[in-house]
């Protein structure tokens, strides 16, 4: 099978002007490495698609150039890059059946039968479609999930380099998609392809990626692993994008901030901010807080009142409410919440290392 890219975006930028001026991409600078699964993770609106069309040679970018294996390919057009797509409107043929929309691009390029024939056999093994069962089905005969294996089996069909798929699973059911997220996953480990992945799903973006960027307004916030982005992340829409977080506005003197009866060092959070004087927001995901005093000497102890217990089966969420008019929400074990009533005041405690900081 052929092995997959690297692919690299410099500094690219794109303004549509027909309904109004709207820039799509604002100096976006990449790199997605040989044989990686990488997503681009955003809101509605953020540019994830302009971004896949400049990758595929279906748009030009205003500005920036694409390189695959260091070669510029910005002005290389879309039939002549290595590259399948898959789109979230399939655009598979309904009445033909799934040999000839899958054969269809190989018999343009003027493959022998034979050959066309045996590639297909192999693509449609490769997306666990039996070649027996489902070659001669049409297109209106299948389900949702099979027709996308269909539209990744055609994709696959001429050994492109880089796999483009933009929510390709969005509108199928969750169990499903789950299914199929998988199944990418693992036929892109078998044929090496690198791969890049359009979703605003941060599930669907955690599950699948090597490494993922997260997008807003057109500018490129943060790369990283799921892990790196979720423990680390950029700044507070990163945070709240990648899953629930407290966010807690506060005002720092002199490197100090005060919550309640508490007063947090600065320097203890992020070295450098021993003196910092103005407004910071404190970062801390649900799950960071605990109720029970951990070991060691490095947590932060907050008293706070519970308003609200939401069982979620092995978790429960606890939404407390604190100094001022502050609500801080917790995901602890449900046996660890199972005594706490509304009402009652307790201790909570922070990691002040899972605690992050940012001053603008
Ligand atoms: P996403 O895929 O992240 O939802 P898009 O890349 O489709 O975002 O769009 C980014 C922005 O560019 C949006 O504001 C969208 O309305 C605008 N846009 C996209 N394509 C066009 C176009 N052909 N003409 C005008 N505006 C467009
Ligand atoms: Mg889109």
């Amino acid at each position: 099978m052929a092995r997959g890219v690297e692919v690299r975006v410099e500094n690219v930028s794109k303004v549509f002007r027909d309904r109004g001026v709207t820039q799509a991409l604002r100096g976006v600078s990449l790199t997605v490495r040989k044989g990686e699964l990488f997503s681009i993770l955003g809101p509605s609106g953020c540019g994830k698609t302009t971004l896949l069309r400049i990758l595929a040679g279906l748009l030009k970018p205003d500005e920036g150039r694409v390189f695959f294996d260091g070669v510029d390919v910005t002005d290389v057009p879309a039939y002549e890059r290595p590259i399948g797509m898959v789109f979230q409107d399939l655009a598979l043929f309904p009445h033909l059946t799934v040999y000839r929309n899958v054969s269809f691009s190989l018999e343009i390029a003027g493959w022998p039968s034979d050959r066309i024939e045996r590639r297909v056999r192999e693509v449609l093994q490769l997306v666990r479609l039996p070649y027996e069962e489902f070659a001669h089905r049409k297109i209106s005969q299948l389900s949702g999930g099979q027709q996308q294996r269909v539209a990744i089996a055609r994709a696959l069909a001429r050994e492109p380099k880089l796999l483009l798929l933009d929510e390709p699973f969005s509108h199928l059911d969750y169990k499903i998609r789950i299914e199929l997220i998988h199944e990418l996953k693992r036929l892109q480990r078998e044929t090496g392809v690198t791969t890049i992945y359009v979703t605003h799903d941060r599930n669907e973006a955690m599950l699948l990626s090597d490494r993922l960027a997260v997008m807003k307004d057109g500018v490129v916030q943060q790369v990283g692993t799921p892990e790196e982005v979720y423990r680390s992340p950029a700044n507070a829409f990163v945070a709240s994008f990648l899953g629930e977080v407290n966010i807690i506005p506060a005002k720092a003197v002199n490197g100090l901030i005060k919550l309640g009866d508490l007063e947090i060092s600065l320097e203890r959070l992020l070295p450098g901010l021993g003196n910092y004087t103005g407004d910071v927001l404190l970062l801390l995901r649900p799950e960071s807080i605990s109720l029970t005093p951990p070991g060691g000497d490095g947590a932060l102890r907050f008293r706070v009142q519970l308003a609200e217990k939401v069982f979620l089966g092995p978790y429960t969420k606890l939404l407390f409410s604190g100094w001022g008019d502050i609500r801080l929400e917790a995901l602890a074990p449900t046996r660890e919440a199972a005594p706490l009533e509304p009402g009652s005041v307790v201790d909570v405690y922070v990691e002040a290392s899972e605690m992050r900081v940012y001053t603008d």
